[in-house]
């Protein structure tokens, strides 16, 4: 089982599913959201267990980015042509399990920072 929650608890999610993909995204906007990278992995959306109230933001009119509206933790996001959902890998209990495979939008990270790990760039 993989558990995670917001920093104040008051959204907790689970999964029995594996997680898939997971990958720390440079893009500029999860740089926004998340004050950094945002790692994440992503089950199938109906197998995501989901309590609280997130609160969603429409980043784009293909997916909509899911955070606590009470201590901004960034959760998830989900694209509507897509059923799947990414969940944070920051938010899970430890331990996870999980490894990275990828960093994604490279070619969009900041320039205040180096990759300097072997893990496979896109
Ligand atoms: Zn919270
Ligand atoms: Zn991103």
């Amino acid at each position: 089982m993989t558990k995670g929650h917001c920093l104040c608890g008051a959204i907790q999610f689970e999964t029995s599913a594996q997680p898939q993909g997971p990958s720390l995204c440079h893009c500029s906007q999860c740089r926004r959201q998340s004050g950094h990278l945002w790692g994440s992995a992503y089950v199938p959306r109906a197998a995501l267990r989901i309590t609280g109230d997130v609160r969603w933001y429409d980043s784009s009119e293909q997916a909509q980015r899911g955070f606590c509206p009470t201590c901004g933790s960034f959760l998830f996001w989900h694209a509507h042509a897509e059923d799947t959902i990414s969940f944070a890998l920051g938010a899970l209990d430890n331990p996870t399990g999980i490894t990275l495979e990828k960093h994604i939008f490279t070619k969009d990270k900041g320039d205040y920072y180096a990759i300097t790990d072997d893990v496979p760039q896109s």
